[in-house]
């Protein structure tokens, strides 16, 4: 064995002790910190943040890896770890160009930005925050100059979040998307809507909690590797792949959507606790590709959790844990979480016109850094494509432009794959059910433990091994396509808005 491979383990081991106690103190602060705590928590994570910074863009680990890339160490290396240095390497070597200036000066950018949509989302009014925006897009151009010169900017922040996934690629699947999505929502919309009475009721949340644990359990979280808690907004965090945690939010007046956040969540922590044991503590042990993620959570979440059969098995015992469904029938039930609304909030919508909020924002973000178009007219833009697509028009910022965080803190790029993994997930529908038969069949006898495995041996075990593109090659043998995504729309909507042809 390699002492230099020996060393480069040493350094991880340290990289991963600092991050898991920064991890800590975020779910701690997310979930039961008291107010009082913010200061400590803050200064402490400030603390494991910048002693990770300092060693992960360290001379030695720098060198360390060029070393290793030589032919005689090289040919040492498995396959696992051939990936692992050469992929440490590149981010090295990008990250290592930013100045120590431009990266502080962005980093006080972000706060101020962030503080600015907060105020701004709260009066409704996008002038607070514009300012903020016009910095933040700067400074995402300055950064990307030295990160990355030799590539297009708005391609190099796909990038970032989606390994390899080129707007080329993206625009045509957007594309195709749109143009079949459009129509078919229009007609959705003009059709007869269901009466949801029966769900506007309160609804008692401890039984929420004791669902949300049933849902988690028969979609397959593992219990020994996972808990649970709750915070203002659901997320899931991967301190190692045997302690992937998850939270939820409750409310009394809606039972649906806290139901749907478990078992999307769910979807990402089963991702993460089904990483080949082998590359746990490796930067390969998790998924970085967020395309990716977001498949395996809305796999779970939307094409399993909003198919009628996935409720056949559980639906008595959902009843008798949350009795205000007592007099819901499974029918009535799964036309409620199928019911497709012109929502004007992304996070609100169903998985149909969900894919129209992104898009949206897929195209704005393509007019900020393609086209220039200046921050001040991004409101009207945003409201356009709004009536464009949905047929409803935000009547103020906070319900339009000003919803989402994301580009307050400088995510540009990270939209698009929601999307994406929407997109992939009617490619692996389509896979899957050439391998193992009927889905519906699958859940409606109680076999998603058989779903569950497919998906761990064909996505979940080589974590970050294997690129967005490479794993569609690998699993539906063939490139990005949203064919199978449209047709599951179609099919599933034309039999639940009864659309004859
Ligand atoms: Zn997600």
């Amino acid at each position: 064995m390699s002492e230099r491979l020996d060393r480069l383990k040493e350094i991880n081991g340290k990289l991963n002790r600092l991050s898991l106690l920064s991890e800590l103190l975020y779910w701690d602060m997310r979930t039961i910190m008291p107010d009082g705590g913010f200061d400590a928590h803050s200064d402490a994570m400030d603390y494991a943040e910048t002693e990770s910074f300092r060693l992960s863009n360290s001379d030695e680990l720098f060198d360390l890896l060029k070393e290793l890339m030589e032919p005689e160490e090289w040919e040492q290396l498995d396959d696992d770890w051939k990936f692992i240095v050469k992929t440490m390497r590149e981010d090295r070597e990008r990250s290592r160009r930013i100045p120590e200036e431009v990266f502080r000066r962005a980093v006080a950018i972000s706060t101020a930005s962030e503080r600015a949509w907060e105020e701004a989302k709260q009066a409704s009014d996008f002038a607070i925050f514009a300012p903020h925006l016009e910095k933040q897009i700067e400074i995402t151009k300055e950064i990307k100059s030295y990160t990355h010169p030799d590539m297009e900017i708005y391609d190099s922040l796909l990038d970032d979040y989606e390994k390899g996934m080129d707007s080329e690629t993206i625009d045509r699947i957007f594309t195709e998307l749109r143009e079949g999505l459009v129509p078919l929502v229009h007609r959705i919309l003009a059709a007869k809507q269901p009466d949801d009475s029966k769900f506007r009721r309160t609804f008692d949340i401890e039984a929420q909690k004791k669902v949300q644990n049933l849902l988690l359990t028969y979609i397959g979280f593992d219990w020994t590797k996972g808990t649970t808690a709750e915070s203002e907004h659901p997320f899931t965090l991967d301190l190692c792949s045997s302690d992937v945690r998850v939270t939820n939010h409750f409310r009394e007046k809606d039972v649906i959507d806290p139901m749907f956040s478990a078992i999307h969540e769910g979807g990402h922590a089963i991702f993460e606790q089904n990483v080949a044991e082998r590359l746990s503590g490796t930067p390969a042990g998790g998924c970085s590709y967020l395309g990716i993620h977001e498949s395996q959570s809305r796999f779970f979440e939307n094409i399993l959790g909003r198919n009628i059969n996935f409720w056949k098995p559980i639906y008595a015992d959902v009843q008798k844990l949350q009795p205000e469904l007592a007099d819901v029938t499974l029918e009535e039930f799964a036309r409620e979480i199928n019911h497709v609304r012109a929502s004007m909030i992304r996070t609100a919508a169903d998985e149909v016109t969900y894919c129209l909020h992104v898009i949206l924002r897929y195209e704005v973000e393509k007019a900020i850094f393609r086209e220039g178009v200046p921050v001040s007219e991004l409101p009207a833009l945003w409201n356009r494509k709004m009536e464009e697509y949905l047929g409803v028009v935000p009547a103020n910022d906070a319900e339009g432009i000003l919803q989402d965080m994301h580009w307050s803190d400088g995510s540009f790029g990270y939209f698009p794959t929601y999307l994406l993994g929407s997109i992939y997930d009617g490619m692996f529908l389509e896979a899957m059910e050439a391998d193992l038969g009927s889905v519906d069949t699958l859940l409606a006898e109680g076999r998603i433990g058989e779903i569950r495995a497919w998906l761990s041996e064909k996505i979940h075990q080589y974590g970050n091994l294997r690129r967005p593109k490479e794993v569609l090659l690998a699993v539906c043998g063939k490139e990005a396509t949203a064919e199978p995504l449209l047709r599951y729309f179609r099919n599933k909507y034309a039999a639940y808005y009864d659309l004859a042809d």
